[in-house]
């Protein structure tokens, strides 16, 4: 089977490293994926989000399935859009249609769901312009710290945390009425602030059945013992160690049962990845966002776990038959380091060459940010690359992938040491 990939980061490494272990692969495409994903497919230099253009690609290349890395092409509802082409109508998208992608494009819309189907999240009200005056009456009734968030994508900004109610109510007018997130903060959700740890879950679905996936726990803060600003993530850890037996049942019965029968009540088509972020507060779960799709750096712990042929397992998907499916879990635990330009989130410098990758033992490289320039590696991106490693526990595979980053250099390169402090 010809399968093309979209997207470009370090999760889309990992599944075309992943889908090119198959034997049910024949040629693998990735649009427009990086210097990694070279070493395995063959790249297009296409946008995910321009839909004529994978249309033609997938035509010309005979592809028989698409997977959907990254949620944008998902929330245009490129699933929809080639089950409604007849020239597209054969070939599966592995990712849910426009409608339910909704649960990650608009939060007011994934806040509704789960109340509608009794998943527990975080009290909220949802406001626009012109209900700003309720929307600072509502503030006035919490207590701090104050969770404003826009209802759009905001490319992981959206979300303001803020102590003092002044700050708290400016910043909802700086929403509503400044289009502080332009389109994005139309409406913005207000929500009771949930404290405790977070871990992300990973369910697979086609619809009827579903899988439920190696837990991993990501580090967002660029800085070590979780200080400075948020980035796309420096690192992530799986299984999550207090995500114990007891607790995951509760996630299933609580959040992961009522989501997919959810989905299916409300007529929300959906083949494919549910990231479920996920708080425990004492030792209850609480649904912090949905994502309709895998998580980066996450993927690049969870699926070197997942021992099955990956190709198969989105075939089944496809069909509707992931019953048939068990799914085989390396028992063992993955870690992945992420380096990152300097200066990474703020602005940085790119077209600095990377070396040392072919002095790695013991791990695998995930390229994200990188791109091949007449032959040799450089960076493209702030995010540039992940190393995973497995270990029995996951200071041991932490250790293996801090060694081989120490023989891995580009101008600029930051990573955290610290991964795992908080565990
Ligand atoms: P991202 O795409 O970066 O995961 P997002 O912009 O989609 O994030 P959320 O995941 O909803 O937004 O929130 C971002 C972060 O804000 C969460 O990971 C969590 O740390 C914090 N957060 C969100 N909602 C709450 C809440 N109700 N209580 C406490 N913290 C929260």
């Amino acid at each position: 089977m010809n399968i093309l990939l979209l997207g470009s980061g370090g999760r889309e490494h990992t599944l075309a490293w992943k889908l090119k272990q198959s034997k049910r692969l024949e040629k693998l495409f990735v649009a427009p994926g990086n210097a990694g994903t070279e070493g395995v497919a063959t790249n297009l230099p296409i946008d995910p989000n321009d839909f004529v253009a994978v249309k033609a690609a997938a035509i010309e290349h005979k592809i028989d399935m698409v997977v959907v890395g990254p949620e944008d092409p998902l929330v245009r509802g490129i699933a929809d859009y080639f089950r409604q082409n007849p020239d597209l109508d054969h070939i599966p998208v592995i990712g849910p249609e426009k409608k339910a992608a909704a649960l990650e494009g608009s939060k007011d819309f994934a806040k509704q769901f789960m109340m509608r189907h009794g998943i527990p999240t975080a009290a909220y009200r949802s406001f626009t312009a012109e209900t700003l005056q309720e929307g600072f009456n509502f503030l006035g009734t919490l207590n701090p710290p104050y969770v404003l968030k826009a209802d759009g994508l905001a490319a992981g900004k959206g979300v303001v945390i803020l102590d003092n109610l002044d700050e708290a109510r400016a910043e909802l007018s700086r929403m509503l009425l400044d289009s502080k997130f332009g389109e994005a903060s139309t409406t913005v959700v207000i929500e009771e602030f949930l404290s405790g740890i977070e871990l992300s879950c990973f369910v697979l679905t086609d619809g009827d059945h579903f899988k439920i996936l190696p837990t991993a726990k990501d580090y967002k803060r660029i800085g070590e013992g979780d200080t400075g600003l948020n980035t796309g993530g420096m690192g992530a850890i799986s299984p999550v160690p207090f995500a114990d037996g007891p607790f995951m049942e509760k996630v299933k019965e609580r959040i992961i049962l009522p989501t997919v029968i959810g989905l299916k009540k409300d007529q929300l088509p959906y083949k494919g990845f549910i990231f479920i972020g996920l708080i425990k507060v004492g030792e209850d779960p609480y649904v912090i966002e949905y994502n309709v799709r895998l998580g980066d750096p996450e993927t690049e712990v969870v699926l070197p776990r997942i021992q099955n042929d990956l190709v198969e397992v989105f075939e089944a998907v496809a069909k509707g038959e992931l019953d048939r499916i068990h799914l085989e879990i390396d028992r063992r635990c993955a870690v992945t380091v992420m380096a990152v330009s300097g200066g990474y989130p703020g602005s940085y410098a790119k077209g600095k060459e990377i070396i040392g990758l072919e002095d790695v033992r013991d791990s695998v490289v995930f390229h994200a940010g990188t791109r091949n320039e007449k032959g040799t590696l450089v960076t493209k991106g702030g995010r540039v690359l992940a190393v995973t490693s497995y270990g029995e526990d996951f200071r041991k595979a932490l250790k293996d992938s801090y060694r081989n980053m120490e023989k891995i250099r580009f101008d600029g390169m930051y990573y955290r040491k610290d991964l795992g402090f908080d565990l």
